[in-house]
Parts: structure tokens; C-alpha cells; sequence
């Protein structure tokens, strides 16, 4: 399917226009087209004003450089196939969930390599389907936990533990960490902890203390490697709390984002009051999709986060969403911290350039090293 999408790609450049190779002497012999295309491009410079008139908060994206902290465009296939030239987002953090999903955040990243910060991780729906240890691959019921009203068990659902054949660690574990070496301006993410989260077709869930283990396992390798994190995070704050002040600062990652916050107003208190400097590492991030769900709630968690840690996200599963998703959480924002939608793009366009600030100096420097390479390779050939 990536295959597919990155030859449509390549084929819609072909098709664009190029005003800068016309000769002059071609102008010179036709006056009146001449006149007719300065008619024609004083008309589209007018359909634009009107346009950003109409729709200013695409503008505005593009005016502030607003980016997606936290999204999944790679779910679309067909989406990315269209290419993000018309996305007015500056920068998009593309999470990655398994192993089957980082094969298309890392080709994603390497047709959009100046839009999309690429993201590996094992996001929790996922957990029970990578083993962390011999014994789990070889018994997956040991990877899933009765739901607490005790309504079922693994040993009803005979079909879906012979089918699930977790994947060994030594098959996930080495890929996560070479994807992560090999793009240096990757995050860790999306992982972390649900406690809602249920195995479709089932009441099982993925095991508690299993997603307690990968989690650790993540803030390890992401402080190791000394890349931010994305966390998702249901019903388990307090748990990954606990996690991060017994972590402490050597174990924790320089940036630690929880992403579409749906905790309390005190547990915001208690993550940014974590001790030895953790608690300044820690971004709230909010989207519209999840958290405009319970709208009161979500204005009074915009209103207890910093102004300065506060990031925002679209979370949508295609490119498509990345636009209004951003513009519908601004405007939350902007209401609820009774400012103007510019100056929640400006507050958090900042917090995510500190938060993805190594990630995008990497990406710019592969960007330049590139230009002065096909410089050099054009003073060559001359
Ligand atoms: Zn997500």
C-alpha cells in the first residue's frame, strides 16, 4: 500500500507549473499574453486575500508555524498519497502504535522529510501483542487480565489465544531500537497506559502489569537515547506518576508528553511538582477529538496547565484532520485562558518547538546538508 501511495506522489509533482523558466524573449513576441497573465495573476492574488479573509485560521496556522504534537496520518493511506503540500500545518508528529504500523511512519517521514517528525512506540491497545519475555510468547493468556467484574476469563476465548501469537521481544525490541537509531530526530511514542482499553470481541484487557512493563520499558530506552516522549495515558495517571518519581531523573526522558491530558486538575499539579527537575519535563497535550468530548472539563484542564507546557494535537487518523483539528483546539484555548486565537498559536507553537526542539534542528540540518550537497554536486558538473 506505501508503494502505491508514494508513486501517486511522484506523479502529481509532475504536473506543476513552473513560471520561472519562460524565456523572455517569449513574452517579448506575445505583448498582449503578456497583459493577459498580469490580468490573470492580479486575479489570484485577489481570490487569495479574499480567501484568507474567509479562512483566517488557515492563515493563521501557517502564519505561526502551529504543528500537530500528536497525530496518526499514516492510518490514511490514500490521504498521504495527495501529499501534505496543502496541509497548513508546520509540523507533524506521526505516532507509530506496533510493529506493523512503523513500516509507514518511517516511509511517511521519508517522503515528507521536512514535515513529519517520525514516532515508534507500542501504544497500549496493542500491548498483548508483544511479548516482553519467552514465557508471554509462549502463553498469551498471560498477556491479557480478567476485566475487574470478573465477567470473563482468557480460558473462554480458546480461538483468540491461538491466534494471537504475540511477537517475541527479540523480533520487536531490536526493530524499535534500530528505527530509532537510524532516525535521529524520531520520538518515542505512542505508549503508555490504559486501563479502559478492552480486546475486541471480548471483556479482556490487556494485562496491567504488562503495560506497566512496556511503559517503564519506553521512558528507559527514550532516556537512554535522550529523545522526547509521547505518552497516552487512561485511568493510569497515578500509576505513571508513581513510574516517574521512582524513575527519577536518570531514568526519565528529557521531554515527557501526555497526550489528550484527560486527568484531574491536582494530578496536573502533582506531574509538574515531581522532584528532582522531572516535574519540568512534563507537556499536557489537548486535542479536540478526545477531549472536546466533555467540553466544561476539557476548558478547566486548558485553564490548570502552565501556559508554557501546554501543547496542542489533532490525534486524527488522516491528514485531512490535522487542519481543523488544530484550529478547533486553538479556539478552545483561546476560550478558556481568555486570549486571542493568535496568541494561543504563538503560546503553544513556542512550547512545541522546546518540546520537538532537537527533533526539528535534526531535520533542518539533514535539510541543509542536502541543499549544500546538490550545491556542491552543481559546482561539480560545472
Ligand atoms: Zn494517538
Amino acid at each position: 500500500m506505501w508503494n502505491r501511495c508514494l508513486r501517486g506522489s511522484r506523479a502529481g509533482n509532475t504536473g506543476q507549473y513552473n513560471l520561472g523558466t519562460q524565456s523572455p524573449s517569449s513574452s517579448h513576441h506575445r505583448p498582449h499574453l503578456h497583459g493577459a497573465a498580469r490580468i490573470v495573476i492580479k486575479n489570484i492574488s485577489l481570490i487569495k486575500r479574499v480567501a484568507k479573509t474567509f479562512i483566517g485560521m488557515d492563515d493563521l496556522l501557517d502564519r505561526f508555524g502551529v504543528s500537530d504534537a500528536h497525530c496518526h496520518p499514516q492510518d490514511d493511506p490514500a490521504g498521504c498519497a495527495a501529499g501534505f503540500a496543502s496541509l497548513s500545518a508546520r509540523y507533524l508528529a506521526a505516532m507509530g502504535t506496533r510493529l506493523e504500523d512503523w513500516e509507514a511512519v518511517e516511509a511517511l517521514s521519508v517522503k515528507e522529510p521536512h514535515k513529519v517528525i517520525p514516532c515508534f512506540g507500542v501504544h497500549p491497545w496493542f500491548a498483548h501483542r508483544h511479548a516482553l519475555d519467552l514465557a508471554a510468547t509462549l502463553d498469551p493468556s498471560q498477556l491479557l487480565d480478567s476485566p475487574p467484574n470478573g465477567k470473563d476469563h482468557p480460558s473462554r476465548h480458546p480461538d483468540l489465544l491461538a491466534r494471537l501469537a504475540p511477537i517475541p521481544p527479540e523480533r520487536w525490541m531490536p526493530r524499535l531500537q534500530s528505527l530509532l537509531t537510524a532516525h535521529p530526530h524520531a520520538v518515542v511514542g505512542e505508549f503508555g497506559l490504559d486501563r479502559a482499553a478492552v480486546v475486541p470481541g471480548t471483556r479482556l484487557q490487556p494485562a496491567w502489569a504488562h503495560q506497566l512493563a512496556l511503559t517503564e520499558m519506553h521512558l528507559r530506552l527514550a532516556s537512554e537515547l535522550g529523545r522526547p516522549a509521547s505518552l497516552h495515558c487512561v485511568q493510569g495517571y497515578g500509576a505513571l506518576q508513581d513510574m516517574l518519581r521512582t524513575l527519577g531523573p536518570e531514568g526519565c526522558p528529557p521531554k515527557i508528553m501526555l497526550h489528550s491530558y484527560g486527568g484531574s486538575v491536582d494530578l496536573i499539579r502533582g506531574f509538574t511538582k515531581l522532584p528532582k527537575g522531572v516535574g519540568d519535563r512534563i507537556y499536557f497535550s489537548f486535542s479536540s477529538v478526545i477531549n472536546g468530548r466533555a467540553r466544561d472539563k476539557l476548558l478547566e484542564r486548558l485553564r490548570a496547565v502552565p501556559l508554557e507546557r501546554l501543547l496542542v494535537e489533532s490525534d486524527q487518523n488522516s491528514p485531512a484532520g490535522v487542519d481543523p483539528g488544530l484550529r478547533a483546539i486553538l479556539e478552545a484555548v483561546a476560550e478558556a485562558r481568555g486570549i486571542t486565537v493568535e496568541e494561543a498559536a504563538v503560546a503553544t507553537t513556542n512550547n512545541f518547538r522546546e518540546f520537538y526542539g532537537t527533533c526539528i534542528e535534526r531535520m533542518e540540518a539533514v535539510r541543509t546538508a542536502v541543499a549544500s550537497d546538490s550545491r556542491d554536486g552543481a559546482a561539480a558538473a560545472r
